[in-house]
């Protein structure tokens, strides 16, 4: 894959070697004032690359934060000469000073092999990052969205899922940095509401896939569409059986984007994600029969603490926004294929 960065060198600022004093650093930054400013960090992810998309495509001034831990440069080479972005490389476990009117939350490691690499690091990034992303919002006065998860209902006992579900989670297994980190920043989210009158929004994303996804982050989507196109085998855990619901990016995306417009009085928790729900076995055979591929099913063990089923009630975000996934699981493999067959060519 390449990994050059060709955003030019004046639209990325390093924010390192910052001492541990909790100091917010202030970042003297240009910017265009016919444009208000949103911030999103995780904006060189999978998802907060093509959240930045939609924000540029509307009326803001972009600053992504990343500290690169699972981004990509490549998610943003194509915004190398747009003036209304700019990346700070900034970890947000470490205050920062910067002027903003929207502030998106999606910075953390989402899949569970690369959150559960450095688990300390990421429950830091969940509870201690918000934190300090949420008294920026407070200090902004800016309206402040977080990427909450599905994980916040761990091993279901309700099918589906709806918000008022309080979830089943395990505190200390090899999944709780995760899940307990963004249940952990939730309440922080409800905490700065109601102790400081904050907007805040918080979306529970269901599993999302899609272009510029890491193929080697070791989730379901992108190892099956990789391990089909190599003709590799097709890991399933388990028999196979456990469920996901899966989104696919543009509607997810519309979706977060949209939660930003509702008023102060709607804070959420909104689950967004799409209902269809299919097991690892339709999965695969969906993978297979669209790329064309000849890879046998393999079996390895189920990971500890595996959620058995997933599939979001979504409507409350479909009462609140009008909101639904337009796109269904063959015609979004559909899309996303093409992009992981050009990611193996580099
Ligand atoms: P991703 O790993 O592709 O993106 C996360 C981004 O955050 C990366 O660019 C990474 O470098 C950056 N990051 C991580 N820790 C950071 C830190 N301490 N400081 C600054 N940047 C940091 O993951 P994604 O799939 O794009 O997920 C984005 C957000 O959405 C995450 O918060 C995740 O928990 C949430 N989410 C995603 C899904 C999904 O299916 N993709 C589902 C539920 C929730
Ligand atoms: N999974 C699988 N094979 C893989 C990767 C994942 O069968 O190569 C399973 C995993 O055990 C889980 C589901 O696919 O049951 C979704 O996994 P993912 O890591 O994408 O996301 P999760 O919803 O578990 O966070």
């Amino acid at each position: 894959m390449k990994s050059d960065n060709s955003l030019k060198p004046s639209q990325i600022q390093f924010v390192g070697n910052i001492p541990h004093n909790h100091q917010p650093v202030p970042l003297p930054l240009k910017q265009n004032s016919e444009k208000k400013t949103a911030i999103v960090a995780g904006a060189a992810g999978f998802l907060g690359s093509h959240l930045v998309d939609r924000l540029l495509g509307g009326d803001w001034h972009v600053v992504g934060l990343d500290n690169m831990q699972t981004g990509s440069a490549r998610n943003l080479d194509h915004l190398s000469n747009n003036e209304n972005f700019k990346l700070i490389h900034h970890d947000i476990i470490q205050p920062i000073d910067h002027a903003a009117s929207l502030i998106f939350n999606l910075a953390c490691p989402a899949s569970p092999p690369r959150y559960q690499a450095d688990p300390v690091r990421t429950l830091k990034t969940s509870v201690i990052g918000t934190l300090n992303l949420l008294e920026l919002a407070e200090k902004n006065k800016a309206v402040f969205v977080q990427a909450s998860t599905s994980e916040i209902y761990g091993d279901p006992l309700q099918h589906p899922q709806r918000e008022d579900y309080w979830g089943n989670v395990n505190p200390v297994g090899i999944r709780s940095c995760y899940d307990e980190g963004k249940r952990a920043a939730e309440t922080l989210c409800f905490d700065f509401r109601r102790s400081h009158g904050l907007d805040v929004k918080v979306a529970r994303i269901f599993n999302t896939y899609g272009s510029r996804m890491d193929p080697q982050d070791g989730r379901v989507v992108s190892n099956f569409i990789v391990q089909a196109l190599q003709g590799e085998p097709i890991t399933i855990y388990g028999d196979g059986s456990q469920t996901r619901s899966f989104c696919f990016v543009d509607d997810l995306v519309g979706g977060i984007h949209g939660l930003a417009k509702l008023k102060p009085d709607e804070a959420g928790p909104i689950n967004l994600g799409n209902p269809d729900e299919f097991n690892m076995l339709e999965l695969a055979r969906m993978v297979l029969e669209q790329t064309g591929s000849n890879s046998k099913i393999v079996h390895h063990p189920l990971p500890q603490d595996d959620p058995k089923k997933r599939k979001p009630d979504i409507s409350r975000a479909m009462a609140l926004m009008g909101w639904s996934p337009k796109t269904n699981l063959r015609d979004g493999l559909a899309k996303t294929i093409p992009y992981f067959k050009d990611c193996l060519k580099h």
